[in-house]
């Protein structure tokens, strides 16, 4: 028999699953794909543990369950002063790819323009392209990963439906500023085009910056997806559990492709976010402490390195460049180092479509300060 051609020719395995499969062959630190080498909150674990045993192991509303869907409005309106209503704007996803796919599934038309902002995280494209929809690429001007907003401009068409942010920026770690949230506003005026915020690292924010999410300014959340994480917020992210806020218009078609993507995300899980979310609050707001720690050892550790460049804005990753030290290509470099100096780290040129000329790799530092320490004795010979 003759198989189908493929749907995503120019896709291969995501750059996430080589760089761990390749750091766990040759028993290399793993600072590529981004998750803690920590734990979450032992009230969050101990509250699992309880509603599995209680016996919440059906399926939850297709929605998400109340009680979490309830904190989830809650926490929105505490950080970014706006009700939303939990009933009608709140959905649980499994995960924030999941969300991404459904946000993108439910408003693009084949033959839509879809903008993405390159360093682009790798779940944007594929999820593009299955829908019909073309990728417009725009580049992010390296090292500072700051957006030239000509260039976007420049980029908009008629058919254009959708723009795709992330801010804090994974892999960058730039942060948008409240500047970039005027001239957005003032770009999508007067249009159509939707917006998603890929707020995964909402939380993760350094040097006393506020994260602007899209939900605190009404010309834009009027036509925004803004998708976060539980993974990257509560040290799990295995459980792939995330959450989209949008207006009901939009979370009424977002819920009629989550319904036959997943229908729902595990209930135990949910009740348990809803335990930690209600009793500790205060947890996503020492995030920024957390990690800006960490962040800081990481930056400090290498100072001793030839490895350069600015401590992130945000997200826990550290991008740094690498030409003092080899001339490599990024991809290669990675493997080098993965497998003779057993770090492993992520290339940046794989999330770009025309990736311009530059020596950079991503490191993640949400590790233990132990796994720091020994990770960057390694690189510091270099
Ligand atoms: N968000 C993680 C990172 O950027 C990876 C997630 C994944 O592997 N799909 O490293």
């Amino acid at each position: 028999m003759k198989y189908p051609e493929s749907k995503l020719p120019e896709i291969g395995t995501t750059i996430f699953t080589v760089m761990s499969q390749m750091a766990a062959e040759h028993g290399a630190i793993n600072l590529a794909q981004g998750f803690p080498d920590f734990n979450g909150p032992k009230l969050l674990l101990d509250a699992v543990n309880t509603h599995v045993v209680k016996g919440q192991n059906q399926y939850a509303p297709m929605t998400g369950i109340p009680e979490l869907r309830e904190q989830i409005a809650l926490k929105v309106e505490r950080l970014y002063q706006r009700k939303v209503c939990a009933q009608t704007e709140v959905t649980v996803t499994s995960g924030a790819t999941e969300a991404i796919y459904a946000a993108i599934a439910s408003v693009v038309q084949p033959g839509d323009e879809v903008i993405v902002l390159d360093p682009a995280f790798d779940c944007y494209n594929p999820a593009i392209i299955l829908n019909g929809a073309i990728p417009v690429h725009v580049q992010l001007q390296a090292p500072s990963f700051t957006l030239d907003w000509h260039a976007l401009a420049a980029a908009v068409t008629a058919k254009t439906r959708l723009i795709i942010f992330n801010s804090p920026h994974n892999p960058s770690g730039a942060v948008m500023s409240e500047a970039d949230l005027q001239q957005l506003e003032a770009l999508v005026a007067g249009t159509d085009i939707l917006l998603i915020g890929d707020d995964v690292y909402e939380h993760i924010i350094f040097d006393g910056a506020e994260h602007l999410s899209f939900v605190k300014y009404p010309r834009l959340y009027e036509r925004s997806f803004v998708i976060s994480s539980f993974g990257k917020t509560y040290h799990v992210t295995g459980w792939k559990i995330g959450y989209c806020v949008a207006p009901p218009q939009l979370t009424h078609e977002f819920r009629k492709v989550h319904q036959f993507l997943n229908f729902c995300t595990a209930s135990p899980l949910q009740y348990a976010l809803a335990d930690v979310m209600r009793e500790q609050p205060e947890h996503y707001l020492q995030l920024p402490a957390f990690y800006q720690q960490k962040r800081d050892l990481f930056n400090q550790l290498m100072e001793k390195s030839r490895f350069s460049g600015a401590p992130a804005s945000g997200s826990y990753f550290q991008v740094l460049d690498y030409s003092r030290i080899s001339d490599l290509d990024d991809m290669a470099f990675c493997e080098y180092l993965t497998k003779e100096i057993g770090v492993a780290a992520i290339p940046m040129s794989v999330f770009c479509k025309n990736p311009p000329a530059m020596k950079l790799v991503r490191f993640c530092f949400a590790k233990n300060d132990q796994t720091l320490r020994e990770a960057c004795e390694k690189l510091v010979q270099l």
